[in-house]
């Protein structure tokens, strides 16, 4: 029989599997069990909505099959089952998406168990334990079953088979032991029912074991015998459904893990009842990381959703509001009919009710939990933070009564982290505006030109490090009346009324050389002039009215939009030597004086970071100019004379 290779990326992920050293190598158990639920699950739900079917609880069951003779783990589950088109796509490549990312990883390196962790890989964990894999499966409707064996790396096979029943049966021909590792222990009873008990429990069907006990022998009553029964391992008790007093974190962050698929304990978690208009119970959850793909389009959101106990769908988009999209959990409802199908619950009203509802509760645990726990909330802002914003920014802003008291910002005050509204509370008497600086990490902002000015008048400024944040406040437009203020725009204005007036003067005797400078730089900006903002920097570039510096930075990235510029104001340091510098060539050699116009501006485009027209040419300026510095002659006292022209 011709062996089938796996997909390239699902054989590095089996190589580690097979090498791992994984501490919690026994996880394997809970993920072999929580497909078989959801199997079942999917088999139930089948015959639920389609009576044909002839689906009886009764029937649904998982059973695991210890052979210490045979080394051999039996899982075998009476759902919804694979034919070989399954077994070949389910279990051939790696079965989540984002193999791209996952490949990454693989390059960047990523420690295994961090690889682990990131990609929900489910059924591949077998690989931890066993040599030897083998599925056999029969699905609902179908006479026909396949066995798919594989021993890992050198791929698998698929042929057909015999099975009396429907659903899966997975045999795990376990590794031997070393002196290192031992395997042997998955095949004790104690040691299953207790993986059970820990990772399975509230499982809504049975997990069923022939035990061995002890009785007493009915002909001797001084003996006992053995005799084989089977029992059910796990309560069966949906977590939700018990009580919150009996639930342990321990039981909340099992739960999360085999049933979100994610093998990072979560942040937090929300569990609670509602009786009303509409009766639920939610459990819901904050992850404890960004989950890789959060970002791209193949990420799928929302809640999962039962009916009485009954699990209905996945991934119920319209139960979650966007901007609460990392929330990760389950509802279940005895109001909803059973027939609701992923179509109508968009426009449900039960359904509606029950998404506000939950809109709500979330709201307040993040109030809370800013209020409350300032720390933990940080930790959540720091992964989830980012699509707040973006919900403000795609709502055109509708969303920030909402959403506006739970963004965050590092500032000028020690780095920390504020709120606006905190912000708003150290604002200095007469300060209207709140003051920001955009870069691309804190440090590049600390070394603005402009912001020391603004720092030394006492004001405290809102580092922008997300390219999106600047686009947010303009759909804010204000916080608590108060307008945003960048630090490079043309409008700041810091200077008191002498301050104002001395710069007036300087701009009206210098009015020809700006002039002058403005038209050397034609296009590039709208205007030269004299600069309140600064202390040390000779230049610097503003933005005029409309899209600003940052802005232009982010739009020249994206295709769509390339080409979209800011109109520039280049300011000069009146106090800056280079100052002196200009008005002397200016009077000597007018011409001259385009040259330096032109490389101050592009050393001014350097410093906030955008690209330079025409690099050489920038070279070729200032070596003409290093050519021609005449140094000052030396002298006794060793003082600098002035340069001669
Ligand atoms: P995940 O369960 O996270 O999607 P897995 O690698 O564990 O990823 O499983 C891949 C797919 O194989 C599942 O999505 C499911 O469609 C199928 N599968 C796995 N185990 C079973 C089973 N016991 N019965 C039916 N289908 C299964």
């Amino acid at each position: 029989m011709a062996k089938k290779q796996f997909k390239a990326e699902s054989k590095r992920l089996l190589e580690l599997m097979i090498n791992s050293i994984y501490t919690n190598r026994e996880i394997f158990l809970r993920e072999l069990i929580s497909n078989a639920s959801d199997a079942l699950d999917k088999r139930y739900f089948e015959g639920l909505t389609d009576k044909s079917k002839n689906v009886s609880k009764k029937d649904l069951w998982i059973k695991i099959t210890p052979d210490k003779e045979n080394r051999t783990l039996t899982i075998e589950d009476t759902g919804i089952g694979m034919n070989a088109q399954e077994l070949e796509s389910n279990l051939g490549t790696i079965a989540r998406s984002g193999s791209a990312e996952f490949r990454e990883a693989l390059e960047k390196n990523t420690s295994k168990i961090d690889i682990i962790g990131q990609f929900g890989v489910g059924f591949y964990s077998a690989f931890m334990v066993a040599k030897k894999v083998t599925v056999e499966s029969r699905p609902a409707g179908s006479e026909e079953a396949y066995r798919w064996v594989s021993s890992g790396e050198d791929g698998y096979t698929i042929a057909k088979t015999e099975k009396d029943s429907v659903g899966t049966r997975i045999i795990l021909e376990l590794k031997d032991d070393t002196d290192e590792e031992t395997y042997s222990e998955f095949l004790e009873e104690w040691k299953i029912r207790e993986l059970v008990k820990k990772y399975s429990d509230y499982v809504r069907y049975p997990i069923k074991m022939d035990v061995t006990k002890s009785i007493p022998d009915p002909t001797d009553e001084t003996k006992t015998i053995d005799t084989v029964e089977e029992e059910t391992l796990n309560s069966m008790v949906p977590l939700w459904k018990k009580n919150r007093n009996k639930i342990s974190e321990e039981d909340y962050n099992e739960f999360y893990k085999s049933t979100f698929s994610d093998w990072e304990e979560p942040q937090k978690h929300l569990h609670y009842n509602v009786e009303g208009n509409i009766s639920y119970t939610a459990l819901l959850y904050i992850p404890g990381k960004t989950p890789f793909n959060f970002y791209n389009t193949d990420y799928e959101s929302g809640l999962r959703l039962y009916s009485k106990g009954v699990f209905i769908l996945d991934n119920a988009k319209d139960l979650l509001p966007e901007c609460y999209r990392f929330m990760k959990g389950l509802v279940d409802s005895d109001d909803l009919n059973l027939n609701i199908s992923r179509e109508i619950l968009q426009q449900d009203r039960q359904v509606k009710a029950l998404a506000k509802s939950i809109d709500t509760k979330i709201t307040k645990m993040l109030e809370d939990m800013l209020e409350k726990e300032r720390e933990e909330y940080e930790k959540f802002f720091d992964n989830f933070g980012l699509n707040l914003k973006y919900s403000i920014y795609k709502s055109y802003g509708t969303l920030k009564n909402k959403l506006q008291d739970f963004l965050l910002y590092r500032s000028s005050n020690e780095g920390n982290y504020t709120t606006l509204k905190e912000y708003v509370s150290r604002m200095k008497e007469g300060q209207n505006e709140i003051y920001y600086a955009c870069g691309a990490t804190i440090d590049e902002i600390e070394k603005l030109p402009v912001l020391a000015k603004v720092k030394s008048k006492g004001y405290e400024i809102l580092y922008f490090t997300d390219s999106i944040d600047e686009f947010v406040i303009r759909m804010m437009m204000n916080y608590d009346d108060k307008q945003f203020r960048s630090v490079t725009e043309a409008g700041l204005d810091l200077d008191s009324e002498e301050e104002k007036k001395a710069r007036e003067a300087t701009a009206e005797e210098n009015k020809e050389m700006l002039e002058a400078m403005k038209n050397a730089l034609g296009e590039n900006v709208s205007e030269v002039r004299i600069s309140s903002r600064l202390t040390d920097d000779p230049v610097c570039l503003v933005a005029d009215q409309g899209m600003s510096i940052e802005m232009e930075k982010v739009l020249s990235q994206d295709p769509m939009n390339r080409g979209m510029k800011a109109t520039k104001i280049l300011e000069i340091n009146p106090n800056h030597p280079i100052f002196a510098k200009l008005k002397e060539v200016f009077a000597a050699k007018p011409e001259a004086l385009n040259d330096y116009a032109d490389i101050l501006y592009t050393q001014a485009l350097l410093i906030e970071g955008l690209p330079i027209d025409d690099p050489a040419d920038y070279a070729r300026r200032i070596v003409s100019l290093m050519v021609n510095t005449v140094l000052p002659e030396k002298n006794d006292s060793g003082s600098e004379a002035e340069t001669a022209e």
